[in-house]
């Protein structure tokens, strides 16, 4: 069953990542059988997505506003910032309660092979950022892979003119993974342990 709608809503859900063609069957049917308004609520969280939410002007962050709810809240340290590759990333430090600072999501990792250079990604705007003064330190958590750990010394020679501290988080992560995937404890003793660069 390819034509027609319940065809089209298949091969729509099935561009989402981690949806195979069986999964976007199951899910289609289940929408097919689900109220008018549950469905309708779902279209609309989507339309609505697309709509309002944007990227923070200064630490990319996902936000309805021009300025994310982290930049704007006086209460955190302003000193320190922390260096993730996806907003998902900085939800999940988020989560563990244990960082105070402020972010800078890179939207990306190094990954030349791919044609992900410098350029691609928001790392000119962090060293920007650095370069205004006011940071004394900054902490790389980006995934300890691959591409994270070539992210990770790409970032820390392009900080070392600023003189100020660089440090990593290591501590426990699971090389090769991905820290949206690391339990709260680990992430948190990861960032406690971070070693400076
Ligand atoms: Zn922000």
């Amino acid at each position: 069953m390819n034509n027609g709608v319940v065809g089209n809503l298949i091969n729509e859900l099935s561009k989402l990542p981690g949806i195979g063609r069986k999964t976007a069957q199951r899910l289609s049917f289940f929408i097919m059988g689900m109220p008018e308004e549950e469905a309708m609520s779902i279209a609309n969280a989507i339309i609505e997505i697309k709509k309002k939410a944007r990227f923070c002007r200064i630490c990319f962050n996902i936000t309805e506003e021009e300025v994310c709810s982290i930049c704007r809240d006086p209460r955190r340290n302003r000193d320190t910032i922390c260096v993730v590759e996806e907003p998902s990333n900085l939800i999940v430090i988020e989560n563990t309660k244990i960082y105070n600072g402020l972010y800078h999501v890179l939207l990306g990792a190094l990954s030349p092979i791919d044609g992900i250079t410098p350029e691609r990604l928001k790392i000119n705007e962090l060293v920007e950022r650095v370069k205004q003064g006011g940071i004394s330190e900054v902490i790389i958590a980006t995934n300890p892979n691959t591409k994270g750990e070539t992210t990770a010394q790409y970032l820390s020679q392009a900080l070392k003119p600023a003189g100020i501290k660089i440090s990593r988080i290591a501590y426990g992560l699971p090389i090769g993974g991905d820290i949206e995937f690391a339990d709260e404890v680990t992430l948190s003793k990861s960032i406690e342990g971070r070693k400076e660069l």
